[in-house]
């Protein structure tokens, strides 16, 4: 597993991609701090991990409100020959 924080002044546009997991920065009202991103584009779908809540947001917003960002490692395949 991938984990990493970006700085707070970052500029760089935000590597997300589709079923990484966001931490932000701010509870749902369910109190939970993960969503699952389920859609990628000018907009951000997000489901909440906790009571499956989806919200879009734009890409700017998310990239305020996401503090950090999980992504499962591709599994590695053992060299077959
Ligand atoms: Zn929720």
């Amino acid at each position: 597993m991938t984990v990493w924080a970006r700085p707070e002044d970052a500029v760089m546009p935000l590597d997300v991609q589709l079923g990484d997991r966001a931490i932000m920065r701010k509870p749902h009202p369910c109190g939970s701090y993960e969503w699952r991103v389920v859609r990628i584009g000018a907009d951000i779908g997000l489901r909440c991990l906790s009571c499956d809540h989806k919200v879009l947001l734009p890409r700017r917003q998310f990239e305020r409100q996401v503090k950090k960002l999980t992504r499962e490692a591709p599994a590695v395949l053992p060299d077959g020959g």
